[in-house]
């Protein structure tokens, strides 16, 4: 593990993985993602640890995708691969869709079906793969500071790999997130079921260890059978399935953006702004 991430037991029973690239503002390249992989896996694989609590050092819990990684391909020859996928020095869409496959849709998966229960705490800006982060754990507590914002579709891409956007979101308010590419308050998001909590930002630590302190009082095997059933009733309804979808579509436009810009994104795009957010009035 690398020092952009940091692990720690700081109670019984709770593991705390700490995104700790705070002068990139936690943008995730392929080494940082596959540290990352490796705390959430040391933290499954230890019987003492029942809860995983997932924070993030600096001003911005994260950036999202680094995209100013000069040899991303290059680099997966560098880490042992997690899944299946293999293929990431081909030519043309082969080695991104294989990728993407492992790092984002493919890490995103697995964490989200860790047998523990996960707690992301998250401060800042939270922007497009940064969502991918917080969306695979199974409560979120936002600071009141906290913004989230995926602007995908203004690069040319329909949204984030692991397309949680409709469960978190709801169907018309995640259109209206993609469609838009307008900033979400942390209040917004608490109004509409996305966070549980929201927090001031000073007290965000503390109220997040203390309710993975009450989980871990839990007996742990209860807690591996109550999630597996409320992530087997979402499940149900063809979650899996519709991210297979998106995760192709997502891809369709990766190929296209290659063909027409002679890049993954739309770079005309980054210069659509989006709106400053709206703060509720509470
Ligand atoms: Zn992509």
């Amino acid at each position: 593990m690398t020092d952009a991430i940091l692990y720690d037991v700081p109670k019984p029973g709770v593991a705390h993985i700490v995104l700790n690239r705070a002068d990139t503002r936690n943008a995730q390249d392929t080494a940082f993602l596959y540290s990352l992989n490796e705390a959430m896996d040391r933290a499954a694989h230890d019987d003492s640890v029942k809860v995983i609590v997932l924070s993030a050092n600096g001003p911005h819990f994260s950036s999202g995708h680094d995209l100013r990684e000069a040899d991303g391909h290059g680099n997966m020859a560098k880490h042992d691969t997690v899944g299946t996928w293999t293929g990431f020095g081909k030519p043309g869409a082969e080695a991104q869709y294989a990728r993407e496959q492992e790092i984002y849709l493919g890490f995103c998966e697995r964490w989200r079906n860790i047998p523990k229960p996960t707690l992301a705490l998250v401060h800042g800006k939270v922007i497009a793969g940064g969502l991918m982060l917080m969306w695979p754990c199974d409560l979120i507590v936002a600071a009141e500071d906290t913004e989230f914002l995926d602007h995908t579709v203004a690069m040319g891409v329909g949204g984030a790999e692991f397309f949680a956007h409709p469960w978190e979101m709801g169907i018309r308010k995640a259109k209206e997130f993609l469609f838009t590419a307008d900033w979400l308050t942390a209040q917004e998001a608490h109004r509409i079921g996305m966070v549980n909590h929201v927090v001031p930002r000073a007290e965000l630590e503390a109220f997040g260890l203390a309710m993975a302190e009450r989980i871990a009082q839990k007996p742990l095997f209860a807690l591996k059978l109550v999630k597996q059933a409320v992530n087997a009733a979402q499940d149900a309804q063809g979650r899996v399935s519709a991210m297979q979808t998106s995760f192709a579509l997502h891809h369709l436009a990766h190929a296209h953006n290659m063909l027409v810009h002679n890049k993954l994104i739309d770079p005309t795009g980054l210069m659509a702004g989006a709106k400053k957010p709206q703060r509720a009035a509470e």
